[in-house]
């Protein structure tokens, strides 16, 4: 299967298929973007590759070449089937599932014995955020990951404090790894085209003490603080915790913030302190 709209059609055509819009379907039909990707990710032969929403497989051939092993979940079986009919590859395993139920730690059994673990995927846009914070928990086994995301969440997570993409995802990740956008791909180079442009992001896990320790309650604790953008820090907290405005106030002021001060001028250390006063 080469990325190309005469192929991507062919196939369609011959497993009397439409593109998907409920699962995010969108098909690569450029092989250099597709080429611009892999070699980015530079995934070796010592290399297990994870690839969330394979579709009928304009990536994985080409993941499969240059990968060790290639570890793929798709939860629309008909594109598994296209994938079975046309991809023979010994080191691709396929797992039709819905990757947001899946137990990944169980299925990186398959990479035994492999050098690193690697993400590349065009994600299906409707869960974008939801399978990146699911990949954020295997920071310990994943070395690096590589999306295609629209441009504008690209831009949140890569953001830095005072833009007004700044928010919960662009300090989430923060706390794990760095942030880094590859390269912009232009609508064209998908079937259907979708109505937006997007982006190559990768993550590259710290993998040293400086990373965050991910407890639940400060994920939500920055969620809270940037649930209401254009409330300051103080009232965003008061609307979900057991605290009155005066004792944060002044806790903040103690600590030498501004109280009128908005989640979107923290940096991450900054968020950090202040979840301790709490
Ligand atoms: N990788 C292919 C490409 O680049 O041409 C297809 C990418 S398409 C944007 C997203 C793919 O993710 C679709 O094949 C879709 O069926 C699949 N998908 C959507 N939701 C999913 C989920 N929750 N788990 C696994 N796959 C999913």
């Amino acid at each position: 299967m080469i990325a190309t709209i005469k192929e991507t059609t062919n196939i369609l055509n011959k497993y009397n298929l439409l593109a998907k819009k409920k699962y995010g379907q969108n098909f690569l039909i450029d092989i250099n973007v597709v080429n611009k990707i892999v070699n980015t990710s530079g995934i070796d032969k010592e290399t297990g590759v994870i690839e969330i929403g394979p579709g009928i497989g304009g990536m994985t051939e080409i993941l499969c070449e240059k990968g060790g092993r290639v570890l793929c979940f798709e939860i629309d079986p008909d594109m598994v089937e296209v994938l079975n009919g046309e991809i023979d590859k010994e080191n691709l395993k396929i797992i039709n599932q819905d990757f947001l139920k899946v137990d990944l730690g169980n299925e990186l059994n398959y990479f035994e014995g492999l050098n690193k673990i690697v993400v590349v995927s065009n994600l299906p846009y409707y869960v974008t955020t939801p399978i990146i914070m699911k990949l954020l928990d295997y920071d310990n086994q994943i070395t690096s990951m590589y999306f295609m995301v629209q441009k504008e969440v690209c831009d949140r997570l890569s953001a830095s404090p005072k833009t007004k993409e700044y928010g919960s995802l662009s300090v989430i990740v923060k706390l794990k790894g760095d942030c880094k956008r590859e390269f912009i791909v232009t609508r064209n180079s998908f079937y259907p085209a979708p109505n937006v442009d997007s982006a190559i992001v990768s993550i590259k896990f710290r993998k040293d003490d400086s990373k965050g320790d991910f407890n639940p309650n400060f994920i939500k604790f920055v969620q809270n603080i940037f649930e209401q953008k254009r409330k300051t820090v103080v009232n965003n907290i008061c609307n979900n915790y057991k605290i009155s405005k005066e004792e944060i106030t002044q806790k903040l002021v103690e600590k030498g913030y501004n109280p009128q001060i908005r989640a979107e001028a923290l940096a991450l250390e900054d968020i950090k302190k202040i979840f301790e006063l709490l």
